[in-house]
C-alpha cells in the first residue's frame, strides 16, 4: 500500500461550536519592562482561541477528561478537577498549555535560566550580530553584602561608599565595549571580539515552555533563595500567565508556591513533641523556619 501524498488526504475543518475569544485580546504581545534594558513579553499561547467565557484552563480539563474518562465523573467542576490534578501531581494535562516569551536579560540571568532544560530556546547570536551596547546595573541601594545565612545569596545593603565603588567597577567593565567596537572595525570576527564582554551585557531569546515546566521554573526562581535579578523575571512571567490560566495558577499557588513539604523526621517531631532527630544544622534551621510558618514552637 502506498503512502498518500498530503494533497490526497481529506482534512475536515470544523468550526467551534460556540463563539470564541482570543486569550491575548488581539494583542501582538503582553510586555513587562524590567530595569533599564530588561523585558519579558508573552508573544503567544496555546490554546490562544477558546470558547467565550473560558481560559486556557479548558485545555487542561479537556486533556484530563480524555485520560480519566468516566473516572472524572465525580469531579464535575473544572476548578475542582484542576486542583485535584495539581494536588496529586498528575502533571501531563498541564503540559497541554504552552507559552512563548520574548525576553531580554543580562547574560548572568540567562545562564541561570538556560539550566531549565525542558523549554525550547532561540537566542540572539553574538557570532552573527553585534552585541548591543546595553548593560545591567543595579541601583546603589541594591548593592548588598554577602549573605550570612545563605552561602550563595546576598544580605543587607553595603555602605554607600562601597556601593559607589561597585558601580565604578561596572562602569570600567562596560568601557570594554568601546574596544569591542574598535576591534570589530579592525576586522576581528564577531565571535571572538565578544569574548571579553562582561556578564552584565544583555542577550535576548524566544523561550517556549509548557505550563507544567513553567510551574517548576517558577517554584525554583520565585523562591527567596533565587537571585533577585532572575526572581524579577519570574515574577513578571507569573503575572503574564496568571490571567491566561487562572485556575491552574491558583492551584499552583495553593499546593506548591505557598505550600510546604514536611519530611518524615519533621512529621515525627510534630507528632511526638520531641526535637527533630537530626544533627544537620541546615536541616534544623529549615525545620525551625517551617515551625515558625506553621505557628508552632519547635520542640526541644
Ligand atoms: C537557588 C538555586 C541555586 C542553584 N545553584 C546552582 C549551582 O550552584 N550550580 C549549578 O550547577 N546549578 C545550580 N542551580 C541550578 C539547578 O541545579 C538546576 O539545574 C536548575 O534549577 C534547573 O532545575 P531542573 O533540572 O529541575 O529543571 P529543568 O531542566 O527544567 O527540568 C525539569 C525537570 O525535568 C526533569 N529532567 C529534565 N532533564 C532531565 C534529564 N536529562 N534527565 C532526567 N530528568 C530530567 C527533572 O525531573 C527536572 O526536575 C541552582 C538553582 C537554584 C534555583
Amino acid at each position: 500500500m502506498t503512502t498518500p501524498a498530503p494533497e490526497d488526504i481529506a482534512i475536515r475543518r470544523l468550526p467551534f461550536e460556540s463563539p470564541t475569544r482570543d486569550l491575548m485580546a488581539g494583542a501582538s504581545r503582553h510586555e513587562v519592562r524590567l530595569h533599564e534594558h530588561g523585558m519579558i513579553a508573552l508573544v503567544d499561547v496555546m490554546p490562544r482561541v477558546v470558547p467565550e467565557g473560558q481560559t486556557a484552563d479548558a485545555a487542561i480539563v479537556q486533556a484530563a477528561r480524555v485520560s480519566y474518562g468516566a473516572g472524572t465523573k465525580h469531579v464535575q467542576e473544572d476548578r475542582g478537577l484542576i486542583r485535584f490534578l495539581m494536588r496529586h501531581r498528575h502533571t501531563s494535562p498541564f503540559e497541554m498549555v504552552e507559552f512563548k516569551f520574548h525576553v531580554a536579560m543580562p547574560i548572568f540571568v540567562a545562564r541561570q535560566w538556560i539550566r531549565h532544560r525542558t523549554a525550547n530556546v532561540n537566542e540572539y547570536s553574538g557570532r552573527y550580530s553585534v552585541m548591543p551596547d546595553r548593560f545591567y546595573r543595579p541601583r546603589p541601594d541594591q548593592v548588598c553584602a554577602q549573605s550570612k545565612a545563605n552561602r550563595q545569596g546576598r544580605g543587607e545593603p553595603v555602605d554607600i561608599g562601597t556601593a559607589e565603588q561597585f558601580l565604578v567597577y561596572l562602569e570600567q567593565a562596560e568601557a570594554v565595549y568601546g574596544e569591542y567596537e574598535r576591534l570589530l572595525d579592525q576586522g576581528v570576527s564577531r565571535e571572538l571580539a565578544r569574548i571579553a564582554l562582561p556578564l552584565s551585557v544583555y542577550t535576548e531569546w524566544y523561550w517556549k515552555c509548557d505550563l507544567h515546566n513553567i510551574f517548576h521554573f517558577l517554584g525554583l526562581r520565585l523562591h527567596p533563595d533565587a537571585q533577585a535579578e532572575i526572581r524579577l523575571y519570574a515574577a513578571a512571567m507569573y503575572a503574564l500567565i496568571q490571567p491566561i490560566a487562572p485556575l491552574a495558577c491558583e492551584a499552583f499557588d495553593d499546593y506548591h508556591l505557598h505550600a510546604m513539604h514536611l519530611s518524615r523526621l519533621e512529621i515525627e517531631a510534630l507528632r511526638s513533641g520531641r526535637p527533630l532527630q537530626s544533627t544537620n544544622e541546615r536541616e534544623q534551621a529549615e525545620w525551625h523556619a517551617k515551625a515558625e510558618t506553621l505557628g508552632v514552637e519547635p520542640p526541644g
